[in-house]
């Protein structure tokens, strides 16, 4: 297969989509154009978000188990702790293990009042991510993955204790930890650094988000603890009422940072869709990936083309 260059002689690229679950039958259908443009180009895993609180339990259950009935895709289900006792997290887990998932990102929620609000654990439910992790483990043998923050949870002290946090989550079983996103490449090797000083060797895949709309992009940064530097800000200066501009803005800022990771070493990348395949498809076929079947006609055709005189 034709490859680009950059892939030669090191580890193979691997990528993984994370969706949300639809609201509406439209937003099923343009979720679903997504899952299907997307998934030639075979995918570690899809994960499916778990809304805040636990509000689209239905609806993130129903989007795992239809991909697993449908797809030949790896489904990872998110599930959150937050204001749900054990009794319910397990039964959630239960279901996933009968339907035949075998992947789980667990985390903790965000408390009911958002970001910034105090959190309380449910007095009969897991005490943090790290006990979830475990319970899920109990349940049955799901390759469970957890989160990770480069530039520190909004609600924790210290960067040193998010890698307390995160050592917790992997000793309890965690065996992948995705990153909140981050525009600045060096935030997330500062971080990498300080994982392994601790010893902790999973792998840290750091997670891409392509700015499809840079005010609402802005916005969730704000409430997670992301910052936006100013250099991107400025490249989206102006382009408000553009949104082909946008669009081609948004395409050269993420190439720009997946390339620059890659160069660095990174082979994992998990990208945040927004449920919108069209700018991480061609993200990933920056990185080298190719879709089975245009492999197979590229081939075909590098082959015809061989047989020409020259
Ligand atoms: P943890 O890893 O348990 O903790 C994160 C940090 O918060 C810790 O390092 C610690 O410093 C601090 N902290 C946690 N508990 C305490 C405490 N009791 N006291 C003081 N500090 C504390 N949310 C959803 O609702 N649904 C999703 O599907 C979802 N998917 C996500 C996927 C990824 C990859 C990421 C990065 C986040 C996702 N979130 C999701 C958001 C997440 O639920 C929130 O960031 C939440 O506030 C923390 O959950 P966690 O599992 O990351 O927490």
């Amino acid at each position: 297969p034709v490859r680009v260059s950059r892939r030669c002689g090191k580890r193979p690229i691997r990528v993984s989509f994370e969706f949300f679950p639809p609201k509406t039958d439209e937003a099923e259908e343009a979720l679903w154009d997504s899952i299907h443009r997307l998934a030639p180009l075979g995918p570690d895993f899809v994960s499916v978000t778990y809304g805040a609180g636990g509000s689209t339990r239905e609806r993130t259950q129903s989007t795992v188990t239809r991909l697993v009935r449908e797809t030949a895709l790896q489904p990872a289900a998110h599930l959150t702790c937050v204001g749900a006792s054990r009794d319910e997290v397990d039964a959630v887990v239960r279901d996933y293990a009968a339907a035949g998932v075998n992947h789980i990102v667990a985390l903790r929620g965000d408390p009911p009042g958002g970001v910034g609000a105090a959190y309380a654990p449910h007095p009969q439910g897991y005490q943090s991510t790290a006990d979830l992790v475990r319970g899920i483990r109990d349940v049955a043998p799901f390759d469970v993955f957890v989160s990770a923050y480069p530039e520190k949870h909004p609600e924790s002290p210290s960067l040193d204790h998010d890698l307390d946090v995160l050592q917790a989550k992997v000793d309890a079983g965690a065996t992948r930890a995705i990153t909140q996103f981050f525009f600045d490449n060096d935030v997330y090797f500062r971080f990498l650094d300080k994982v392994r000083a601790r010893g902790i060797d999973i792998p840290i895949v750091p997670g891409v988000v392509p700015v499809q709309n840079f005010k609402q992009t802005a916005g969730f940064a704000a409430r997670c603890g992301a910052s936006v530097p100013n250099w991107l800000a400025e490249r989206f200066e102006g382009l408000e009422n553009d949104p082909a501009t946008r669009r081609l803005i948004a395409a050269a800022v993420a190439a720009e940072q997946v390339i620059d990771l890659l160069d660095r070493g990174v082979r994992d990348f998990h990208f945040y869709t927004m449920n919108r395949a069209d700018l991480v498809y061609a993200i990933c076929h920056l990185l080298g990936m190719r879709p089975q079947a245009a492999e197979e006609g590229a081939e075909a055709g590098e082959d015809a083309s061989a047989s020409l005189p020259l």
